[in-house]
């Protein structure tokens, strides 16, 4: 095992994923990883109404059995830990905080991902929204979510946190310019920020947040993870030799993971070169 943790996965419940969770964890075995974490799209979705993104709230528990089977079965102790976790990925909605409060309560959960994915009833991760949108409009509603999420503590791990250019927009004047505000409050929730090796497979080419954030967050002491925001078992890990060359670059010197919603440091020289 290699040291390094993927906490961003999906199952077939949410309806945009395929293969079987215990694919996915064989992928991580494979790959040598130390931790892998599901962390499915929670079932209040907003733009959810076609029961396409997101299992259904009658299906929560049965999720978490999942994880709990596949914890029995695989985990292991000893000089070389694999460790699977139990999270979710949560939309942070202003009206249904009490909603994911309750299911936050419910179960031991190792950590939440705390993701905006809609401002109002707009979809981020759609292209189309972007012809009808100023890209600095779509910037302000959403770092402005982003932040009262973190004000609330909402999570654990901020989601893909620069996600409005994941369609292949951006601000004329760049991203970081949202995300320098939020500093202060990020340091003060003890929130970590997950690096999304997805983006690099989408229109925008790079990872979630890109490196000028990511070194800025790291300069400033925000603690960082990692997260492949896999939907297919073949996605598991993916891009992780170039996350963590970069991150070797920037001199950051460690990631953390989370054990029942409390963040472990991982030093990065413990992580054997990928
Ligand atoms: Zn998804
Ligand atoms: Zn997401």
């Amino acid at each position: 095992m290699n040291g390094l943790m993927d906490l961003h996965s999906h199952t077939t419940r949410c309806r945009h994923a395929t293969g079987s969770m215990d694919a996915y964890v064989q992928r991580a075995l494979a790959l040598g990883l130390s931790d892998f974490g599901f962390s499915d799209h929670s079932h209040w979705m907003l733009h959810d109404s076609l029961k396409r993104y997101a299992m259904q709230a009658d299906e929560l528990d049965d999720y978490v059995a999942d994880v709990q089977r596949l914890q029995a079965e695989y985990n292991s102790a000893g000089e070389q830990p694999f460790n699977i976790r139990l999270g979710m990925e949560m939309d942070f909605i202003p009206s249904r905080v009490g909603l994911a409060r309750e299911v936050q309560r419910r179960h031991d959960w190792d950590y939440v991902i705390g993701s905006v994915h809609n401002i109002g009833f707009e979809k981020l991760q759609e292209a189309e929204m972007y012809t009808r949108w100023n890209i600095d409009d779509v910037c302000e509603l959403y770092f402005h979510q982003v932040g009262m999420m973190v004000r609330e503590r909402f999570c654990d791990i901020i989601g893909h946190f620069d996600l409005p250019k994941k369609m292949g927009s951006r601000p004329a004047s760049g991203l970081l310019r949202y995300v320098e505000p939020l500093i202060p409050d990020l340091l003060a929730s003890g929130i970590a920020v997950e690096i999304n090796t997805s983006g690099l497979d989408n229109p925008a080419q790079e990872f979630m947040p890109g490196w000028e954030i990511i070194e800025a967050l790291a300069a400033a002491g925000v603690p960082l993870t990692l997260g492949s925001d896999a939907h297919t078992p073949q996605q598991v890990g993916r891009h992780f030799a170039e996350a963590l060359a970069g991150l070797r670059r920037l001199g950051v010197r460690q990631l953390v993971r989370f054990e029942r919603r409390q963040p472990v440091a991982v030093p990065l020289d413990s992580i054997a070169p990928a």
